[in-house]
């Protein structure tokens, strides 16, 4: 479905991102990684898939790595079709006590890291009259929970980024949508599982348990093959028309 397709994912060496890119890869688009970390494994999930995969290593909070990104996906591959902002880091304390170079790292690579892929991928996109933006925010795009101000900012903001993209970009054949994740087990939310462990003197599998039940109602963690499936489905000409859209995938965590 995706042959000749390039897709760019952002923070994609782990977690949602990485399953994002397996499930583009599968419907044969090439790939270009991007995160922390070494590469390698990612690459050679992807090229056991049968698609081509670069990597580039762009901080996401400095706005020039992300151009020579941008610049080395387009030399690479021509261009960017598919772009998946995806990465993202966490900080957890109250707002008084939430140090201020935190909050500028989380709203930089949370948020600001999609409008400056964002404004660097449509110029070629708007050309070819194809294109998808799919932005990685969360449930926390959409309702907040105490402790997490720059995320669940940056999150409404990523929702809003989407919605005016969209607009902007209505009646051509770029779309840009956002997916809205409840709890998914990645390397992001395992800090949390091991924190939460630590505090309160209790198993990993009991921290798992009451990390679950106290937001999310199906008690299961949404994976990052769900998730990747759905971007697929974003990329699909029955996607044509699903504009500006945040789409939770959190077991009813907003339904409540
Ligand atoms: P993760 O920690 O497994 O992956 C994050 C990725 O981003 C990694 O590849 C990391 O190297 C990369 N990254 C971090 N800082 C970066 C930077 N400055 N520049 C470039 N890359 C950077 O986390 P994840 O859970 O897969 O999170 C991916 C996205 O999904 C994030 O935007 C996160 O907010 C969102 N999300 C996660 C969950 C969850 O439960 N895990 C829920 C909702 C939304």
């Amino acid at each position: 479905m995706l042959a000749n397709k390039t897709a760019l994912v952002t923070g994609s060496t782990s977690g949602i991102g990485l399953g994002i890119a397996k499930a583009l890869a599968r419907q044969g688009a090439n790939i270009v990684l991007n995160g922390f970390g070494d590469p390698a494994p990612a690459k050679a999930e992807i090229a056991a898939l049968g698609a081509k995969v670069a990597y580039h290593g762009a901080d996401m909070s400095q706005p020039d790595q992300i151009e020579a990104m941008m610049a080395f996906a387009a030399s690479t591959f021509g261009q960017v079709d598919i772009l998946v902002n995806n990465a993202g880091i966490q900080h957890v304390a109250r707002v008084e006590s939430f140090p201020v170079e935190r909050w500028d790292a989380v709203i930089a690579i949370n948020l600001s890291s999609a409008f400056h892929a964002t404004r660097l991928a449509l110029p070629a996109m708007l050309k070819s009259n194809w294109g998808r933006i799919i932005n990685v925010a969360s449930v926390h795009g959409l309702v907040g929970s105490a402790e997490k101000s720059a995320y669940v900012a940056a999150k409404h903001g990523v929702v809003g980024l989407t919605k005016v993209t969209a607009l902007e970009n209505a009646t051509t054949g770029v779309t840009c949508n956002a997916i809205c994740p409840g709890w998914v087990l990645t390397p992001l939310v395992q800090k949390q599982v091991d924190a939460k462990a630590e505090a309160k003197g209790i198993s990993n599998d009991e921290a798992t348990r009451q990390l679950l039940g106290e937001k999310e109602p199906s008690l299961q963690f949404t994976t990052p093959e769900e998730l990747g499936e759905l971007a697929v489905f974003f990329c699909s000409a029955a996607g044509n028309n699903v504009r500006g859209v945040a789409w939770n995938m959190d077991g009813g965590w907003a339904a409540q």
